[in-house]
């Protein structure tokens, strides 16, 4: 699942192709979003913004409308000069935003909707720009009550929850555990406040660094031996814990561990020396 920081650069270069400019063109094989169309025409509309929130997308009409995609698994969305091949099945396409310049082309985005202002603020689902970690509005103060709200869950598998803290996925999950020195199944309850203002800043952070310029599509947060000329796709080159068990700690040299966590039963990994198991709850 691409995790906050993809979908942010996917909004971002989604944002200089089609933002101020007027859409000359919208096809969807979702039935809801052409009969959308076909009543409120997208074309001859601009396109005010693209914006992520978490790992959704949305798209702002000129004529309010808003257009909120999420990839889940498999999802992705291209950009191409007009004329130009797509990297992907023409099967595979759910929703093409043309204009003068570009095709935006949705490939298997499953969750596809528009939206009124109002249904946006109604829907649960979509967390608003103040608990995204990537958005200027996010309120860090705000962030630390959502999180101490679930004292009895494992710190880990609350970081996922995205109304806690939108963005953040299950690779930046472990990697802020480790660099927090948190062990990932500790309960909530047992955390230091200075803790939780720690997990909050570094997940900002670790997240904000992803989506810099250079970043490119690996996510890094450990640059220790890493060669800025090799654009590796390993994550074992760039991560200081996910991805690596039983390879020694970066930092002590102690295997690394590895389990399954929450409900979802999402991978993570840590450092049992560096992350000790809080003895009892405080
Ligand atoms: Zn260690």
């Amino acid at each position: 699942m691409p995790e906050g920081d993809t979908i942010f650069r996917t909004a971002r270069s989604l944002g200089r192709a089609l933002a101020g400019k007027p859409v000359t063109g919208f096809r969807s094989t979702y039935p809801r979003l052409t009969r959308f169309h076909d009543d409120t025409p997208l074309t001859g509309q601009l396109i005010e913004r693209v914006e992520s929130r978490g790992k959704w997308l949305l798209i702002h009409f000129s004529g309010g409308a808003t257009l909120v995609t999420h990839m889940l698994m498999n999802g992705s969305w291209h950009i191409y000069r007009h004329g130009q091949p797509w990297q992907k099945p023409r099967f595979d396409m759910r929703i093409v935003l043309e204009n003068a310049d570009y095709i935006a082309v949705g490939f298997k985005v499953p969750v596809a909707e528009m939206h009124t202002a109002q249904s946006l603020a109604r829907d649960r689902r979509i967390p608003g720009s103040t608990v995204d970690v990537l958005s200027s509005a996010f309120d860090v103060e705000e962030a630390e009550h959502r999180l101490v709200a679930h004292p009895g869950e494992e710190t880990g598998d609350v970081l996922l929850h995205q109304d806690v803290l939108a963005g953040v996925g299950n690779v930046f999950k472990s990697e802020i555990c480790f660099i927090t020195g948190i062990h990932p199944f500790a309960r909530v309850s047992a955390l230091a406040p200075e803790q939780v203002k720690a997990l909050v800043a570094t997940a900002r952070r670790l997240v904000g660094a992803n989506v810099l310029e250079d970043s490119g599509n690996t996510i890094v947060t450990y640059g220790g031996r890493q060669r800025r000329t090799t654009n590796s796709s390993d994550p074992r080159q760039s991560l200081w814990v996910y991805g690596r068990y039983g390879e020694p700690c970066r930092r002590c040299g102690h295997p690394i561990d590895r389990r399954l966590q929450g409900p979802d039963a999402r991978v993570t990994f840590w450092c049992a020396v560096c992350q000790p198991m809080p003895e009892q709850p405080r």
